[in-house]
Parts: structure tokens; sequence; C-alpha cells
């Protein structure tokens, strides 16, 4: 029962944080109902997972990490080279991108084409992986056109890992070829 209580006084204060985070960037009160995405919850424990190709600190959950040094290994021995770009990323962390976008004078409706508002992003659970490869650019569609990509749609279910963002879904995040999510477990 203390658990319980504990589980649902936690859930409260995350969508309280979410609401405030919200309120100050301007996003609208409906925007749960709107955007037609859950709320991701942040994992109860997050593990190192060495550099990302720019040399900054990744963060995954421990049952993702395991599923992902598996799937790149196997992409190694088939000649493949996988690289993470970005795993875990916080509620805050996804504030200040939207905040850092707004100073720039992008608008508010632009930038959430693009980036879920905090409380919404796959990669606040530590099981979203943004995956490149060097002969692509990251984070852009033509990774599609890569062998990596190729090798992620024959081979990553066998991983625990789904695309979240496939071309023509009715998400109201855009295509991502590079956004894929550990699911099994
Ligand atoms: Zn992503």
């Amino acid at each position: 029962m203390v658990k319980k209580t504990n589980s649902v006084a936690t859930e409260t204060a995350y969508a309280a944080q979410i609401a405030s985070l919200h309120g100050a960037l301007g996003i609208a009160g409906d925007y749960h109902q709107t955007i037609g995405l859950p709320l991701q919850a942040e994992p109860r424990q997050l593990t190192d997972a060495g550099p990302d190709m720019f040399g900054r600190p990744l963060q995954m959950t421990p049952d993702t990490l395991a599923a992902w040094l598996a799937m790149r290994d196997q992409a190694a021995r088939d000649g493949v080279t996988l690289w993470v770009v970005s795993a875990y990323r916080s509620v805050n962390y996804q504030a200040e991108v939207i905040r850092r976008k707004l100073d720039s004078g992008r608008s508010l409706e632009d930038i959430l084409r693009v980036n879920a508002a905090p409380g919404y992003s796959e990669h606040h659970t530590g099981r979203a992986l943004d995956i490149a490869t060097p002969d692509s650019p990251p984070l852009e569609t033509a990774f599609d056109q890569t062998v990596a990509y190729l090798w992620l749609t024959e081979n990553a279910a066998k991983f625990g890992f789904v695309l979240s963002y496939p071309e023509g879904s009715l998400s109201a995040i855009s295509y991502e070829p590079w956004h894929w999510c550990y699911r099994a477990g």
C-alpha cells in the first residue's frame, strides 16, 4: 500500500514538473491531447554507456545498453558500423533545447514539430537511441538510404529495437529513420 501511495505521489510530482516546464515555455495546456503522444516516465535506473560520437557521455537503461551492445557487435560482424548519437535525455534538458530554439527566433509551433515537449520524448525513458553511421550526416532523413538503415530494418527487431516514428505514421512526430526504441523486457 505504501509503495502504491509513493508511486502515485511520484507520478503527481512528475506531472506537476511537466506542467511547470510547459507553462514556462508557453506550451498549451492541451498539448498532450492534440499531440497524441503518451507521457514518458523517466527510468528508475540509468547506466553509463561511454561517450557518443561527439565524445559526450551517454546514458541508457541497463537492459537497453545490453541490447544495444549485442546489436552493434552483430552489425560490426556483418560489416556495418552503428553509432549512438543520443540516448537518455532528462525533461529539463528537453526544456533547455526548446528554450534555446525559441531564443534563436524559431516559433514554438515549428519547434514542436521536431522536438516533443518536455515529458513526451521517448528519450526520457532511457530506451530510445538515435543511431548514426559514418557515411551519412546524423539525424537526417537520408539515413534511410544507408546500408546501416537497411541492416536495422532487417535485424533490429531481433534485439528488441523498434522504429518509433516510421514514414507516414499518424504520430505528431515527423519521420525519424534514426530513432529506435528498445521495447523488449
Ligand atoms: Zn530520437
